[in-house]
C-alpha cells in the first residue's frame, strides 16, 4: 500500500481489509438466490434409482415379528457405537435396522473414487482401542472406514440381530403397551421397549434443479451412488478404464468433488468441472501411521486424543497438539491472537475483540489458501477462478494435495460460472458460462438434503404420544434435552450432534458420547424395572433456553459469507435454523465434561423413570 493516503482515509491495513470485505460481499451477492434450499430437487423419474442400493442385491426373507428390548434405527456410526455401548453394558437384545445392505452409513453409500475422511483417523474412527485397530494412514480412505464399521459390528455381535436392506417405514408409540411399533418395508413389526435413532445428518442425495436435468442422454449419477459398471475402476481408486474415451462433466466443487476430481482427471479423456463456488483447499499432508509408534501408545490414548482435539478446536489450551492439522490450525491461530491481544489490552476482551481476532486470523488463513492456488495452478486464469473469496468456515473447509494439481492436466477444464451455476442440461451435454459442452457422462457432486423435514430425510415418520409426529413437534426447530430426549416421545433416544456438543469437525465424537449416555440411561431403566423413560417438560424447556443463550454462530447472517448449507443458503436464519444447529453455550469440551458428570451421577436429572406398580398377588 502507498503512504500518500488522503486525509481521514483508514490506515493501510484497514484499507486492505475493507477491500477484502467488499470483495467477499460482491462474491456472496452473486450467489444469493431467492429459491435458497428450494433450488435442489429430489431424485425422481429417471433418477429415482439414486435412492436405491446399487451395492447389495435384495434377498427376500420372512418378516420378523417380535418383542425386542432395543431397536437401533440406522447402521452408520451412530447405530454402531450405540449397539457397542449397549453390548458393553450387557444389553444384548439389540436389533439393528439399516436400509443399506451392510453397516457403515455414509461410508456404505459413498464409494466414489478418492473418498476419504477429512478428520484424522486417530480421532474419527470410533472405538479403536476397543477393537484393537490401527489406522493405516493419518487420514483413512473410505474402504478402510467401511471395514472399521464392519469390525465394530462384528466385535460387538451386532450382526446377529441386524435387519439389513431393511427400510423403517413407520415408528409408532403404543401408549397402552409402552412399546414402540417399528414397521419396515419387509413387513417386519418389532415391538421395541426402547428405540435409538441415528439416521445421519447428510443422508439423502439431492440434485440441482437445473432446467433439462431429465433430458441428458448419457450416463448420469450422483457421487453417493457411483456407477462403477459404467466408469470401471473401484472404490480403492483403480483406473476408471470405462472413461478412457469419454467426455465427462462434474457439477459441484464441494468436499466430495475435491476428492473425486483427481481420479476423474486421471481417467477421463476430457474432464469438465462446472464450478459455481470454489472450495477452500488447504494442505492435506497425509502419511502412513508408524506401527511402532502406535504400539507405544498408553491405554486410554484415544480418549486423550479426542479431548485434545475437541479442546483445541474450540480455542482451549493444551500442552501439545496431538492431531495437528488444518482443523486445529485455524482455532489455534485465533486462540493465540486473542491471547496476544489480551496481553496488549490488559485483559479487556469482549465479543467485538473476539470477532476481530477471528477475522484477522481468517484473513491470514484465506490469503495462504489463495496463495497456494497461485503456487500450484499453472494457468493464471484458472488459478484466479479457483480462489475462494469468503471466510474459511462459511463452507466446509477442504484439504487435499492433488485437487488443485489436477487443473494442470491438459485434459481437465474448469468451466467457471462466476457464481451463476449451470444454466441448462440437454440431451447432449451442459450449458454453462454461456457455452455448450458435449458430454458422454455427467456426475452430480451436488450434496445431500439439509434442513428439510426430519421425516423426509429419514424416510419414515415417528409418531409419539397423542399422535403427534416428530416433524410436527420440531416444525419450529428441534427441542430436546441433550439432543437425545424429546418430550412426548418416551423411550426414544436421538443419536446426533445437534443440541449437544455439535462438534462438526469430528462427528463421531458426538455420537460416542451420546451412545455412552444412552447405555447408562437404559441400564438404569432396566435395573429399576422402569417401563417408561421420558424427559420432563421443564427439563427440556430449560435445556432449550440454555442453548438459546449461546452466542450466535459466527457465520449466521454474516454478509461476508457465501451461501451454502452451513448458513441456510444465505437465506434468513430464524429460530428454527438456530435450534437445529444449536450447541452447548460453553462449547464441546465443557459439554462432554457436563454430560459425563450427568450420567455418572446416577440420578439422570431431568428424566422421569416410571416403574409400574407391582401387580397384586
Ligand atoms: P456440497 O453440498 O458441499 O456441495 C454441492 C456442490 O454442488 C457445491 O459445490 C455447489 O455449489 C454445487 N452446485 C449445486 N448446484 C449447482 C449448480 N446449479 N451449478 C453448479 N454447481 C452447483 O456436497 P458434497 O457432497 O461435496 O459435501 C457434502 C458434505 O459431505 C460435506 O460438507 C461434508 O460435510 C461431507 N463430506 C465429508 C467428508 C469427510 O471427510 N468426512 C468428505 C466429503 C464430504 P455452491 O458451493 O455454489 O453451492
Amino acid at each position: 500500500m502507498g503512504t500518500d493516503r488522503a486525509p481521514g482515509a483508514p490506515p493501510a491495513g484497514e484499507a486492505d481489509r475493507a477491500a477484502l470485505r467488499a470483495r467477499y460481499r460482491t462474491e456472496r451477492d452473486k450467489r444469493l438466490r431467492p429459491d435458497g434450499n428450494e433450488q435442489y430437487v429430489e431424485p425422481t423419474g429417471r433418477f429415482a434409482h439414486l435412492l436405491e442400493d446399487p451395492y447389495t442385491p435384495r434377498v427376500e426373507r420372512p418378516p420378523v415379528r417380535r418383542e425386542v428390548t432395543v431397536a437401533v434405527v440406522g447402521g452408520g456410526f451412530s447405530g454402531l457405537v450405540t449397539g457397542a455401548r449397549l453390548a458393553q453394558a450387557g444389553i444384548d437384545d439389540v436389533w439393528l435396522l439399516e436400509g443399506g445392505g451392510d453397516v457403515g452409513g455414509a461410508w456404505y453409500w459413498n464409494r466414489y473414487p478418492g473418498a476419504m475422511c477429512d478428520t484424522a483417523a486417530m480421532v474419527y474412527l470410533p472405538l479403536l482401542e476397543e477393537t484393537g485397530h490401527m489406522p493405516t494412514m493419518k487420514y483413512t480412505f473410505a474402504p478402510e472406514i467401511l471395514d472399521h464399521a464392519r469390525r465394530i459390528a462384528t466385535a460387538f455381535g451386532l450382526y446377529r440381530r441386524a435387519l439389513l436392506s431393511t427400510q423403517v417405514t413407520a415408528l409408532d408409540w403404543d401408549e397402552g403397551a409402552a412399546r414402540w411399533i417399528v414397521r419396515t418395508d419387509r413387513g417386519d413389526e418389532l415391538r421395541a421397549r426402547f428405540v435409538t435413532m441415528g439416521t445421519g445428518p447428510l443422508h439423502r442425495p439431492k440434485l440441482p434443479g437445473i432446467p433439462g436435468l431429465e433430458t441428458f442422454g448419457g450416463h448420469a449419477f450422483h457421487t453417493s451412488r457411483w456407477d462403477y459398471a459404467t466408469t470401471g475402476g473401484d472404490p480403492s481408486g483403480a483406473a476408471m478404464t470405462g472413461l478412457a474415451d469419454q467426455r465427462v462433466g462434474i457439477i459441484g466443487t464441494g468436499a466430495t468433488a475435491v476428492q473425486c476430481i483427481p481420479h476423474l482427471g486421471a481417467s477421463a479423456a476430457e474432464l469438465f468441472v462446472f464450478q459455481r463456488t470454489p472450495s477452500s483447499v488447504d494442505v492435506r499432508d497425509n502419511h502412513p501411521i508408524d506401527p511402532e509408534w502406535f504400539a507405544g501408545l498408553r491405554p486410554g490414548w484415544q480418549q486423550e486424543w479426542l479431548t485434545n482435539f475437541a479442546v483445541l478446536q474450540t480455542g482451549g489450551l493444551t500442552e501439545e497438539d496431538l492431531v495437528h492439522d488444518g482443523w486445529t490450525d485455524i482455532s489455534k491461530r485465533i486462540r493465540d491472537r486473542i491471547m496476544a491481544d489480551l496481553g496488549r489490552s490488559g485483559g479487556e476482551f469482549g465479543p467485538e475483540e473476539f470477532r476481530r481476532a477471528y477475522e484477522e486470523c481468517d484473513d491470514e488463513k484465506m490469503d495462504e489458501i489463495r496463495a497456494r492456488v497461485d503456487a500450484v495452478v499453472e494457468d493464471p486464469a484458472t488459478a484466479a477462478a479457483l480462489k475462494p473469496w469468503y471466510r474459511q468456515l462459511c463452507k466446509r473447509p477442504c484439504f487435499h494435495d492433488e485437487y488443485l494439481q489436477t487443473f494442470n492436466r491438459p485434459n481437465v477444464h474448469l468451466v467457471d460460472t462466476d457464481g451463476r451455476g449451470v444454466e441448462r442440461i440437454d440431451r447432449t451435454g451442459v450449458v454453462a458460462a454461456g457455452r455448450h459442452v458435449d458430454l458422454d457422462c455427467l456426475v452430480f457432486a451436488s450434496g445431500f438434503e439439509v434442513g428439510t423435514d426430519y421425516a423426509r430425510r429419514c424416510g419414515y415418520e415417528t409418531v409419539g404420544r397423542d399422535g403427534v409426529t416428530l416433524s410436527q413437534r420440531w416444525a419450529g426447530g428441534m427441542h430436546s434435552l441433550h439432543g437425545m430426549h424429546v418430550r412426548g416421545f418416551p423411550n426414544l433416544f436421538v443419536v446426533g450432534p445437534s443440541q449437544g456438543a455439535n462438534l462438526i469437525s469430528n462427528i463421531t465424537h458426538n455420537l460416542t458420547e451420546a451412545a455412552t449416555t444412552i447405555a447408562a440411561v437404559l441400564s438404569h431403566a432396566l435395573d429399576r424395572g422402569a417401563e417408561v423413560v421420558e424427559v420432563e417438560a421443564e427439563a427440556e424447556r430449560a435445556w432449550v433456553a440454555l442453548l438459546e443463550t449461546a452466542a450466535d454462530s459466527l457465520i449466521f447472517g454474516d454478509p461476508e459469507c457465501t451461501p451454502g448449507y452451513y448458513n441456510n443458503e444465505g437465506g434468513p436464519v430464524g429460530r428454527r435454523e438456530r435450534l437445529n444447529g444449536a450447541r452447548y453455550p460453553e462449547g464441546p469440551p465443557a459439554y462432554f465434561a457436563y454430560l459425563d458428570r450427568w450420567r455418572s451421577s446416577g440420578t439422570f436429572g431431568g428424566l422421569e423413570f416410571h416403574v409400574p406398580a407391582a401387580a397384586p398377588t
